[in-house]
């Protein structure tokens, strides 16, 4: 262990820019949007380069200078992080792509990426004083968060719609949580969940509506700067639902750039939704800041059917800077392109991810991908968290 910490210096609004202590409970802005954490890069630098990173753990507190919890006896980890990046081989020689890669976020606890952003978010929120959590969620974020909390001896109160995949209802029973299952979609289960929070005082970790589960989506940017020999892809595809990982993967970079460990030009970011739900590709279609409500969302892929995001704005940013594009798939060509990945490279991914390899063939007809791109799919979960979608 390097004894560095962290270098946490304040919140400050994505919109319209005031700050707050980090020292305090503080969910999101007054006037309504995102909170990001900010840290102090000068003081960062002292301990934080290329040359420091060999003596360190391989798990989401790696870089602990640009991670928000100060005092280490909070990180309540079941070993999330430092995930694999898989060169497809036998799915790029079908596709005519060199060098296609995979990072197999199916490795990760309860088998998702949300266990590095709900590891963050719990340990911070429990070393800032919180006492119980609550959460609406498509599956994964509920199933995740019911882990941490009983890892770290908490209760959570989680809500999911009905038909929320069987074996994530199963798990967070399993994990303890306080389960209520929902008629109706993630937004629905949104608004129960803020009513209960303020009734209890529970503390609601919602997709960017709390300031630090988007540091935990941030560590996926680190480690791929990190595991590409501090050189980033030139492209990422990233099956986009609430957005945490691409908005945070964009703030690593921003961040790893000032701190002098890389250099641009950035990855292309590019954001894949399901066709029966995607306000993010409409909007960027459209030239728009913000997405407009999705009617009558549905979608095999539960992580993708989130029919209004909180950080829309952040995510088309995100896409738009990095000169990348938005681009939805059926629920067809997903299940299609899960078999494929599976019989080609043997990972069993889930729809969310299977989004991304479905994406591809419409990019290479746009010309949006050249052979020689070194490409990076993000692959979310594991197939095994949804049996019954396949
Ligand atoms: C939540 C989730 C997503 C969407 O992630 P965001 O970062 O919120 O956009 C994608 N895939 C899986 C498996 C998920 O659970
Ligand atoms: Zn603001």
């Amino acid at each position: 262990m390097v004894k560095n910490g962290s270098s946490l210096d304040k919140l400050i609004c994505t919109k319209c820019g005031k700050g707050y202590l980090a020292t305090e409970i503080k969910r999101m802005c007054d006037c309504g949007k995102v909170l990001f954490p900010v840290y102090n890069l000068e003081k960062a630098k002292e301990t934080l380069s290329k040359n420091t990173m060999n003596k360190r753990r391989y798990n989401i507190w790696r870089m602990t200078e640009i991670m928000p919890v100060k005092d280490p006896t909070f990180y309540y980890s079941l070993g999330e992080g430092w995930t694999p990046i898989l060169h497809l081989k036998n799915l790029g020689e079908e596709l005519g792509l060199k060098n296609l890669f995979l990072k197999d976020e199916g490795l990760n606890p309860t088998g998702t990426f949300k266990s590095r952003g709900l590891c963050a978010a719990v340990s911070k929120a429990i070393e800032l004083g919180v006492k119980e959590f609550v959460i609406p969620s498509a599956g994964n974020a509920g199933a995740a968060l019911s882990a941490y909390a009983a890892r770290a001896g908490r209760k959570a109160h989680v809500f999911v719609p009905k038909d929320a995949p069987e074996l994530t209802i199963k798990e967070i029973r399993a994990m303890g949580a306080d389960l209520v299952l929902v008629d109706g979609l993630i937004t629905d289960a949104g608004k129960l969940a803020k009513e209960e929070s303020e009734k209890h005082g529970w503390f609601d970790v919602s997709t960017l509506k709390e300031p630090y589960r988007v540091e935990g989506k941030k560590t996926m940017g680190l480690e791929l700067a990190e595991q590409f020999d501090w050189s980033l892809p030139d492209v990422i595809i990233y099956p986009t639902g609430g957005g945490t990982g691409i908005v945070g993967m964009w703030k690593a970079f921003k961040e790893l750039e000032q701190l002098g460990m890389i250099e641009g030009p950035f990855p292309r970011m590019i954001s894949v939704q399901s066709s029966g739900c995607a306000p993010i590709i409409k909007a960027f279609r459209e030239g728009k800041e913000h997405a407009e409500y999705w009617e009558n969302a549905n979608t095999i892929a539960a992580g993708l059917r989130v029919p209004a995001a909180i950080g829309d704005y952040l995510i088309l940013k995100a896409i738009r800077e990095s000169k990348g594009t938005a681009i939805d798939v059926s629920d067809v060509q997903i299940k299609a392109s899960m078999v494929n990945l599976a019989k080609k490279e043997g990972i069993m991914a889930c729809p969310e991810a299977a989004a991304t390899v479905a994406s591809l063939e419409k990019l290479i007809e746009t010309g949006f991908l050249g052979s020689k791109d070194k490409i990076v799919l993000f692959s979310t979960g594991s197939g095994l968290t949804t049996p019954n979608q396949w």
